[in-house]
């Protein structure tokens, strides 16, 4: 029913069937496909910008299926983390973004870091140290150029061995970034005590934050601390140029959000990355 009406996965399951469980099968079943032949995602770039000069991008995951339509990866990355099949999404999503941001350099375009989330349940493993170092070598990405990016709540479980895979991560050379910070379970402690690059203020905070003083307050005290221990902030979500300018007059961050870009395909960031290094050649005369 839903194809001859578009294809529109919220609609699909409105219709005809209300149960979430239900739903999760399907889309487990889609994904194990999707996981099976290789096909069906796609990555899509968000650059990160700082200074009105791009600094970064991160690789956001998308997937349209031929039925579904396209299916968010906020719903199908929690699906994957309870069926197992995250390790495999991971791994193809590092392997893509690796590759192509080596070829971008390889171009002659921008050398900057890519930033790749990897779920919680990769950092309760202990192959994922391995998997990273053999898809930097397969790759040929220096290992600076990766940012991975892992929520708070990586911490909820043995966060003693997280820590240990923090560590060894950061020993080849790989960045570590918090996402999403100050959405849920947070802690000042993670930023003290572990041995991290960034941290990514959630949208929450910087949505409005020109209008809302406790955002800034707030926002404030994070960066007094991130400046304390020489981390990168970013901003997640900037929207509006009031936000920007809010931000600016605050202190100095990374800015990411739709005011620059949405996350785009790989031509759309190739084009972007090309217009960059033509609008401002005098300033990237390393390249
Ligand atoms: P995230 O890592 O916090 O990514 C930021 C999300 O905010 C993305 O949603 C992005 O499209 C969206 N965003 C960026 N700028 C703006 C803005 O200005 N306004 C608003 N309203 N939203 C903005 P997206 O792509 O739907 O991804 C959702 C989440 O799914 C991500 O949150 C990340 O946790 C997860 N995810 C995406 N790709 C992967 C992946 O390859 N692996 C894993 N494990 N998780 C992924
Ligand atoms: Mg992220
Ligand atoms: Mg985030
Ligand atoms: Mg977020």
């Amino acid at each position: 029913a839903s194809k001859e009406k578009g294809g529109n996965i919220a609609q699909f399951f409105n219709e005809s069937m209300r149960d979430r469980f239900q739903q999760q099968l399907i889309i487990e079943n889609a994904l194990r496909q999707v996981v099976d032949c290789g096909c069906g995602f796609e990555l899509f770039y968000q650059p990160k910008v700082k200074a009105n000069r791009v600094t970064g991008m991160e690789a956001l995951l998308r997937w349209n299926h031929d039925e579904l339509g396209p299916v968010s990866p906020g719903v199908f990355i929690p699906v994957a983390e309870d069926n197992g099949l995250i390790f495999q999404i991971d791994e193809w999503a590092l392997y893509q973004a690796c590759k192509q941001n080596k070829q971008w350099q390889d171009q002659g375009l921008l050398k900057i870091p890519i930033s790749v989330n990897i779920s919680a349940k990769h950092f309760q493993q202990d192959m994922l140290v391995t998997l990273i170092e053999k898809v930097l070598t397969d790759s040929g990405l220096a290992p600076q150029y990766l940012k991975i990016e892992i929520t708070e709540s990586v911490f909820i479980k043995d966060p003693e061995h997280v820590v240990k895979v923090i560590e060894k991560l950061k020993s080849i050379g790989v960045l570590i970034s918090i996402d999403d910070f100050g959405k849920g379970y947070s802690s000042l402690n993670h930023l003290l005590e572990l041995p991290i690059d960034e941290v990514k203020i959630d949208r929450q905070f910087i949505e409005g934050i020109d209008l809302d003083p406790k955002k800034g307050l707030f926002v404030n005290s994070i960066l007094d601390i991130a400046r304390g221990l020489n981390l990168n902030l970013v901003a997640e979500g900037v929207e509006t140029e009031w936000e920007k300018a809010t931000l600016e007059e605050i202190g100095d961050f990374e800015l990411q959000g739709y005011l620059f870009s949405r996350p785009v395909d790989m031509d759309g960031m190739e084009r972007y990355l090309y217009s960059e290094i033509t609008n401002f050649s005098q300033y990237y005369s390393d390249n």
